[in-house]
């Protein structure tokens, strides 16, 4: 059979086995795992069939728990079923899934283990939510990387089928469900040829139909339950030896070797790590880097985690082990130790050679796990009394669990190129990236990898793309902390972030910049110039906003970047570049006209003709900060005016920079008390144009303040003395309609809170069809804004009791308590929000389920 490689993320791996061996899948979709059922679906339409021969029924059902109902009833009457979930998606499965398992069901749950809610919601990956489902009878199986979902989810449905034990296939949520990598697929073929016909025969014949009449399903009294719940353990001490066989049948089909516990390292071993899923691969790395400097360590990769089989454990533990570090992604506070811990000394009871072993906790709600951390174990491990009970790659200054973090150490495969790109969410950079991958990866012999980090503001967050390009499998599932390549698609970034932190000695640096030479002088930050020219860094910039612009591509600015990239990155020969790229183009835009193909085309060549290489002034190695230089946005509170939190917590997680926070910031506010308002103190600036307010056309209706997601416009009312004090600019109307008179009106916008959606300008009816707001760009509107915000928020009172609110108009001049959501931009939900608000007030409870809402 010729290898068919493809590039995709885990979750279409994970989908695509699934689709082979289910004839029915009941969906209820929840991040990170909706991938899956949605692609499912999408195969189903169009079509496709399973291994044999049939189009997948689905069905979508209200709720998490309604889905695995829909399982349970489904596997009854004869169907191979499926679902797919996380977190307290899968919480909700439970009930379901003791009745699943004690009626020995072959269904397959698909995980994307992720966090479960607690002190906050997280929709980041670890594994709470697999860990709280162990006790239900459902057998475990993980994967480590997306090749791995690929080879390794096919054993949970043929074991499942045979055993006639329910799986669990998990794997990390947010690191392998979306990380995009260039890998080897099995043909549906191969596939078929393992199921085990019989079994299927015999689970059709079991299905409850009128044909077959049984009872199934009974009440127990105390003089059986317990001798019939014993009867099953047959099926479960079957488990491992089935898994075993058809993991062998998978390392024949694929050259990779996989067991229920794989053993990675020296063979004379004397530390080892003990561990489930991504961070396995990165352990790899470290071994190697460490074996080659002659140092005696390992990892037991786990793979079949329920059931927990002492056979298969021993069979690859080295003899030569003397201490071991088990680490688990997830925290039971007030146990003695984590589930994996507890099960590895479990296995140990009674032996005659015991070593010392050690627990400790990384990753949680997606943590980072770097190599460095990984070097802190084994280091712990050389202790002459290594700690236990310890977390990695945070610093516990309370109860001082943590282990110390060395330095960055590059342990990736020599030759790899990494590459780092900050955009704003939606603005196409991850698009763009995950093309970039593909025109890689499927036309090359590299192999590629994309992982793709986002705040959980969606739309309007920052977006930070990691992309690694090499000749042999990359198996760094870590972000990128030393880069080639550094591109910043938002000029306003500069101010906020330090995206060249991290570029390495040489590197390049693209700047999608709408300043000229002068302007890059005077308002690029100094840490900026510095690191420019201390590290010799090749520095170039392009104004993608206005080349787009000028073709006719509005703000879609991805192209350009795209293209700059391959100039600049030199992953591939840019003539190549080119071809693929106009060659992508015609595939996605072939059907909307020639007009946007040749625009495409174009943005690919000015993407390489309009590059600017910016040279360094010498000087620049001694820049110092200038507190009047600035992208533009100029923040408008001073150090004094903001509270603590906001400058001691707040402000430094919207520099991307939470993760140097301490345990000891969360003292006192443990059960996840967080202040109100912060979001007023944000100020992200990320609109490109913003509302300008034209006060002759404007009919004082205040639709635009009721649409407007975000809670940035407000129409204001004056008294005498208000008007009197207020700044220069601050241009009012006569207030018009009853009960306003001798008041002033004003429609106020907060230029720094705008999303830009564009909402207010579209509803706005302006006089006489003159608009009374048009969408003008940020920076002509920002500086002379900031302070009439200031005054109209802080100085102006709020009159609410003039007009009746149960009107759009009355309802308007009413507090918003909601403002500024992080929602994405002209979000349709949280204009609702923000009226209900304004009706009821502060004397107002709200019961809601996660998701948007909380973001
Ligand atoms: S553009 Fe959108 S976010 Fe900005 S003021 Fe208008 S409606 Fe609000
Ligand atoms: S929607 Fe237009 S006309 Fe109505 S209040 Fe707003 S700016 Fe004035």
């Amino acid at each position: 059979m010729s290898k068919v490689m493809k590039t995709m993320d885990g979750n279409t791996a994970a989908a695509y086995i699934a689709y082979a061996f289910t004839e029915v899948a009941a969906i209820f979709p929840i991040t990170p795992s909706s991938t899956m059922p949605e692609l499912i679906d999408d195969w189903a339409a169009h079509g496709q069939k399973n291994i044999f021969g049939q189009t997948v029924r689905v069905t979508e059902l209200e709720s998490e728990a309604g889905a695995a109902g829909a399982v349970h009833g489904s596997l009854q009457a004869g169907a191979l079923t499926s679902t797919f979930t996380a977190s307290q998606g899968l919480l909700l499965m439970i009930p379901n899934m003791y009745k699943i398992a004690g009626e020995l069901l072959p269904g397959v749950f698909h995980v994307t283990a992720r966090a479960v809610a607690g002190h906050a919601l997280s929709i980041f990956g670890d594994h709470s939510d697999v860990m709280a489902a162990r006790q239900t009878g459902f057998a475990l199986l993980a994967s480590s990387s997306v090749q791995e979902v690929m080879d390794i989810s096919a054993v949970a449905h043929l074991t499942a089928i045979k055993s006639r034990v329910p799986f669990i296939n998990f794997f990390d949520g947010f690191r392998t469900s979306h990380e995009v990598q260039k890998i080897e697929t099995i043909d549906y073929a191969d596939l078929a040829k393992l199921v085990d016909k019989d079994a299927v025969k015999e689970f059709r014949n079991r299905a409850l139909n009128p044909e077959n009449p049984v009872t199934r399903g009974t009440a127990q009294n105390p003089d059986i339950f317990f001798q019939a719940k014993e009867a099953s353990n047959k099926f479960y001490d079957a488990v491992p030896d089935m898994v075993n066989d058809y993991m062998k049948e998978m390392s024949k089909l694929t050259g990779r070797e996989y067991k229920p516990f794989n053993y990675y390292g020296a063979k004379d071993a004397d530390r080892i790590i003990i561990a489930i899923g991504s961070i396995t691969e990165t352990a790899r790395e470290v071994i190697d880097y460490l074996t080659a400097k002659g140092e005696k360590v390992g990892i037991v990769i786990v793979h079949l985690y329920r059931p927990f089989s002492s056979k298969y454990f021993f069979d690859v533990l080295p003899k030569t082990v003397k201490k071991i570090a088990v680490l688990d992604r997830t925290k039971e506070p007030g146990s003695v130790g984590e589930p994996l811990y507890l099960d590895v000394k479990s296995l140990f009871y009674g032996k005659e050679e015991q070593p010392l072993i050690v627990g400790g906790r990384y990753g949680l709600g997606s943590k980072d796990t770097t190599p460095a951390q990984i070097f802190a174990v084994y280091d712990n491990l050389n202790a002459d009394e290594p700690k236990n009970d310890f977390t990695m790659g945070i610093v516990d200054d309370v109860t001082f669990k943590s282990l110390e973090t060395p330095a960055i150490i590059n342990v990736s495969s020599p030759g790899t190129v990494r590459c780092k790109f900050w955009g704003l969410g939606s603005d196409g950079t991850v698009g763009a990236n995950k093309d970039a991958i593909k025109i890689i990866g499927d036309h090359t012999d590299m192999y590629a990898q994309g992982y793709f980090s986002y705040d959980s503001k969606k739309s309007g967050g920052v977006t930070v793309s990691h992309l690694r390009f090499g000749k042999s499998p990359i198996r760094s599932t870590y972000l990128i902390d030393e880069a080639d390549f550094v591109s910043l698609s938002q000029q306003s970034y500069v101010d906020k972030y330090d995206v060249v932190q991290g570029l390495k000695k040489g590197g390049a640096f693209l700047l999608n910049t709408m300043w000229d030479k002068d302007e890059l002088e005077a308002k690029l930050p100094a840490k900026y110039k510095k690191y420019i020219a201390e590290k010799e860094i090749n520095f170039y910039t392009i104004n993608a906003t206005k080349i787009a612009n000028d073709i006719g591509l509005g703000n879609r600015t991805n192209m350009i970047i795209q293209s700059a990239f391959f100039k600049l990155a030199n992953v591939i020969p840019i003539e190549d570049a080119v071809k693929y790229l106009n060659a992508a183009i015609v595939k996605s835009y072939g059907k909307k006209g020639d007009a946007i193909v040749e625009m495409n085309k174009a943005a690919v060549d000015k993407g390489i003709t309009e590059l600017v290489k910016i040279e360094i002034p010498a000087e620049w190695k001694n820049a110092v900060e200038d507190s009047s230089a600035n992208s533009g946005l100029a923040v408008p509170y001073t150090e004094d005016e903001k509270p603590e939190f906001i400058k001691n917590v707040a402000e430094v997680m919207n520099r991307q920079e939470g993760d140097s926070l301490p345990v000891s910031t969360f003292v006192g506010i443990e059960d996840g008390t967080f202040p109100q308002g912060t979001a007023a103190y944000e100020k992200r600036g990320i609109a490109t144009t913003v509302p300008k307010w034209l006060s002759e056309n404007c009919i004082q209706c205040n639709q635009c303040s009721f649409v407007c997601p975000h809670a940035v416009i407000r129409p204001t009312l004056l008294d005498e003395a208000e008007k009197a004090n207020a700044p220069e600019d601050f241009v009012t109307l006569k207030a018009i309609g009853k009960g306003l008179d001798g008041l002033e009106y004003r429609i106020q916008i907060s230029t720094l809170d705008c999303t830009g959606c564009g909402n207010c300008a579209d509803i706005c009816p302006g006089k006489k069809g003159n608009k009374a707001l048009v969408m003008t760009p940020i920076a002509e509107e920002v500086e002379r804004e900031i302070p009439n915000w200031k005054y109209a928020i802080e100085k102006v009172t709020i009159k609410d009791d003039l007009m009746d609110k149960v009107t759009v108009k009355g309802s308007q001049f009413c507090k918003p308590y909601f403002e500024f959501s992080g929602a994405c931009a002209g979000c349709g939900e949280t204009a609702y929000v923000k009226a209900v608000n304004q009706l009821y007030g502060d004397r107002m409870m709200i019961a809601k389920a996660t998701g948007c809402s909380s973001v």
